[in-house]
């Protein structure tokens, strides 16, 4: 791990698993070495995981932004306290989940850097997996009184659930048998009743203050072809029901979730308490705890916006580079120790908070100053002549391949008599202040000469063609004598003979505003039009080798990668991944 990871500040989350591993509840846990209810559990070693966390994804779209907050937490305390973190498809829900989805998840989790294994296991898994679990756990459930077949219909149910203020009512099923109950169970597993006529619910109590206690659905009748068990199984256990299990059986310790489920937690302590004490499950039990989201400024992070402005073609795809999925950051050229600083800089809490996207930002600029070698390119090409030059000629000047790291070198650009240089270079009239070329003034060119501006050609138009300098032959940097000449401007430039043109695309924030949508606004309003642009630059020559995702800074631009997709041998296209200084921060 690179040393910007370090040291570790510590957080609630993390203070938690102190308390706990200084009172040592969880040296007795057994392990299988798979998943599994308590007595399989019962039967292993020790387990050699000091702490398990997971991080549950389900497979029904893109991860985005938070989810590597929630990566970079969950695998990154197993890594510190020498446990092991469990990817885990929360694929319960038969409608939604597809292969793809699976596919791209793993690839970035293990994209951000981090890994499943553990020793000789491979912490991947899926829900589905467990529903023969999580169903005999049910029938337990009935079988002890926990648990009751209701048949009111669905508007009948929300209308006894009661409100806030005013308590629920019980259902007339409630009084059911437990015979009667298990008989109803099973008959709705095998299929003998339409989808909605009965559900599962757990029996608790209907006058709670907390809502999710007043006998929540656990088991529901719903026909659909799921992705991986098939049409198995036509009842489908609710998340609420299923995901406490799933981390019980896992041997999870650190289930951590954010805020919104706070609510949840009494039932998921209701919930293993009851299978624990039917011998269903070891003590101690895993133990959840929310921390705050990642909200984010100049983005949308629901999955439901993301989803609209990929659907209606806002942006081109999941891995659009102005998209905050992972899969977009990394075209983009985001790195994964950026995201890794990131989360450690902004840190775990219990309160909801904005992060500004230039936190994001600046972690990403951190980590490619220290690893993007620096190259030349002009953007926006005006075409400068040496007049006292000679013509059919070229010689090398040498540029270090890092201004901080002289140990990567430097390389050669070729300097001749046409070159290109950026427009905004140059002014006729010169700006107050401004101290590049203009008729009269010397600059030096970076790594080259130091050369006086003597005029410029103009088309009819009035637009300036082209600027004209002379050269100082004894000015070249790293001769003797260079330093003599004392000039302020120091200008990027390219050989017009041996640079080459290439596609650039100057990517921008998607969104010109903090808060897109903010109050009953339509967040597409707040698309930022220039967010995307496309242009054809010149580039140094060495550019052509560049591989795809090779990163490196255009000297005064920023930091580029080449394109991880449009790139060809010998003509990679390059993508913006941020510009070298926040150019947002003026105008908020
Ligand atoms: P949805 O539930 O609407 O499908 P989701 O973003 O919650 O979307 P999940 O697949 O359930 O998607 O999320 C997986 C994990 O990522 C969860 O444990 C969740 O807590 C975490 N997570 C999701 N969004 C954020 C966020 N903005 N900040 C931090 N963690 C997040
Ligand atoms: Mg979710």
């Amino acid at each position: 791990m690179a040393e910007a990871e370090k040291p570790v500040v510590s957080n609630f989350v993390r203070n938690i698993i102190d308390a706990d591993i200084a009172a040592g509840k969880h040296v007795a846990r057994r392990w299988s070495g798979k998943p599994g209810p308590g007595p399989q559990q019962q039967a292993g070693q020790p387990d050699p995981a000091r702490i398990r966390t997971r991080f549950p994804p389900e497979p029904n779209g893109y991860l985005h932004f938070g989810h590597a907050k929630s990566i970079c937490l969950n695998f990154g305390l197993a890594r510190d306290y020498g446990g092991a973190c469990h990817l885990r498809f929360d694929d319960t829900n038969p409608e939604k989940e597809e292969r793809e989805y699976v596919d791209a998840i793993v690839d970035a989790v293990h994209w951000l850097g981090f890994d499943w294994r553990f020793g000789q296991e491979t912490n991947l898994y899926y829900a589905s997996a467990y529903f023969d679990w999580m169903y005999q756990f049910a029938e337990y459930l009935i079988q002890a009184g926990h648990a009751y077949v209701d048949s009111q219909s669905a508007e009948e149910m929300r209308a006894n659930r009661g409100t806030l203020t005013e308590s629920g009512r019980n259902s007339p099923c409630r009084k059911r048998s437990a015979d009667e109950n298990l008989d109803l169970f099973r008959r709705m597993k095998a299929g003998e009743f339409a989808d909605g006529a009965h559900v599962l619910r757990a029996k608790i109590d209907m006058a709670s203050p907390n809502i999710n206690l007043r006998d929540p659905a656990i088991y529901r009748i719903r026909r659909a072809t799921h992705h991986n068990t098939g049409d198995k199984w036509c009842i489908y256990p609710m998340y609420t029901y299923a995901h406490p299990i799933e981390d019980a059986l896992e041997n999870i310790t650190h289930s951590i979730c954010t805020l919104e489920f706070e609510d949840q937690r009494p039932f998921y302590d209701w919930l293993l308490a009851r299978l624990a004490e039917g011998g269903l499950l070891l003590r101690p039990l895993p133990q959840q705890i929310e921390f705050a989201r990642l909200n984010l400024s100049y983005v949308v992070l629901s999955k439901r916006k993301l989803i609209q402005l990929v659907e209606e073609r806002h942006v081109d795809g999941w891995d659009d580079p102005r998209l905050p999925t992972l899969v977009g950051a990394r075209r983009r050229g985001f790195t994964p120790e950026g995201f890794r600083l990131f989360a450690e800089r902004i840190g775990v809490s219990k309160a909801d908070s904005w992060i500004d996207m230039s936190v994001l930002e600046d972690c990403m600029r951190e980590h490619l100053n220290e690893v993007a070698p620096r190259r030349i390119a002009v953007l926006d090409p005006l075409k400068l002549i040496v007049d006292n030059y000679p013509e059919n000629h070229s010689e090398e000047c040498f540029a270090p391949n890092h201004p901080q790291h002289s140990e990567l070198g430097n390389r050669a650009v070729p300097f001749s008599r046409e070159l290109w240089i950026e427009r905004e270079d140059f002014m006729e009239v010169p700006a107050k202040g401004y101290f590049r070329l203009f008729p009269g003034n010397s600059v030096r060119l970076r790594y080259g000469f130091v050369v006086k501006c003597i005029g410029c050609d103009k088309d009819a138009e009035g637009r300036i063609t082209a600027v004209h300098c002379e050269y100082f032959p004894d000015s070249k940097s790293g001769t003797p004598g260079a330093n003599n000449y004392k000039v302020k401007g120091n200008l990027h430039w390219l050989s017009a003979a041996h640079a080459y043109a290439a596609e650039v695309r100057l990517y921008d924030r998607l969104f010109a505003v903090a808060n897109p949508g903010a109050g009953e606004r339509d967040f597409l309003l707040d698309i930022n039009p220039g967010s995307k642009r496309i242009i054809s630059a010149y580039l140094e020559p060495s550019l052509h080798q560049a591989l795809p995702e090779e990163r490196c800074q255009f000297e005064r631009h920023g930091y580029f990668v080449a394109d991880r997709h449009d790139s060809r041998p010998g003509a990679p296209v390059f993508n913006r991944t941020v510009t070298l200084r926040d150019s947002w921060a003026k105008e908020q």
